[in-house]
């Protein structure tokens, strides 16, 4: 499932190939994602530019004079740049075509993204309600511990719940609180000022290493197949039960908290 790294290296990729020039056509040849796409989004998008290309948590911002279209990759979706005569695929639900030859289409087997439009994406209710962006500087250890106070809720749920904080997805959230040493189930209530403090810092970190790996891998973005996997190579924690942890060779182990898989040194996160 494409997590904020992958939507941000998506947006990364795109951006320079999509600025700035008139959209000519858009075809949608399967409207049936997670929402129907609105039928009067190609009149929204005809003839406009892309001024900008944001990201709110794993919503992309295509910004127009008008409004935005809001992008969301589902469980499965992916966007690429394609000659606009290349042929879809099953599976290619909507392209949008650029003056210059180019288009931007959208795959996604599993039907779970969305294309939607708003006048005013930040009051569109998908997006509302979110707490701060984890790479931005209103969020911090003081703010996580002061959302956190008397919540007894497991740590690992507390930071993957998006109105505290988005982006924060289960194979972040085991990688953060290992690096932070905290373990998965301690109360969100009951963990220190400074230990949190680790453990923001902790997320920025593994999710920029995250994006700079995907920007890496996405480098040839314009014939990339926006697979996933890109950090697979660099987890300490994460699918690795039984193998030894990096830092203490104890076997990493696995439970469940709120039907998520958890992985975690018993030894080094307390
Ligand atoms: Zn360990």
């Amino acid at each position: 499932m494409p997590e904020l790294p992958e939507v941000e290296t998506t947006r990364l990729g795109i951006s320079p190939w999509v600025l700035s020039k008139k959209i000519i056509d858009v075809q949608i040849r399967e409207p049936r994602l997670r929402w129907p796409i609105p039928t009067k989004i190609k009149d929204h998008l005809l003839n406009e530019s892309f001024l900008s290309v944001k990201r709110r948590a794993k919503y992309l911002l295509l910004e127009t004079t008008k409004g935005s279209a809001i992008v969301h990759l589902g469980m499965s979706g992916s966007l690429r740049i394609i000659k606009d005569s290349e042929p879809p695929g099953k599976h290619d639900h909507f392209d949008i075509i650029f003056d210059d030859g180019l288009a931007l289409r959208y795959r996604d087997p599993r039907r779970f993204g969305s294309f939607l439009w708003s006048n005013n994406p930040l009051s569109h209710p998908l997006l509302n309600k979110l707490g701060p962006e984890p790479l931005e500087n209103l969020f911090t250890g003081d703010y996580l511990w002061s959302k956190a106070c008397k919540r007894k809720v497991s740590i690992k749920q507390f930071i993957m719940n998006a109105q505290i904080v988005v982006g924060v997805g289960n194979i972040y959230a085991s990688e953060s609180l290992f690096m932070a040493g905290i373990n998965p189930r301690r109360q969100a209530g009951r963990i220190s000022k400074l230990r949190m403090e680790k453990l923001v810092a902790s997320i920025k970190n593994i999710l920029l290493q995250a994006i700079d790996a995907g920007g890496t891998t996405l480098q040839d973005f314009h014939t990339s197949d926006g697979g996933d996997g890109y950090f697979k190579a660099k987890l300490s924690t994460y699918d690795r039960k039984g193998k030894p942890c990096l830092s203490c060779s104890t076997a990493i182990s696995m439970i469940v908290i709120g039907q998520r898989s958890t992985f975690y040194c018993k030894n080094c996160q307390t």
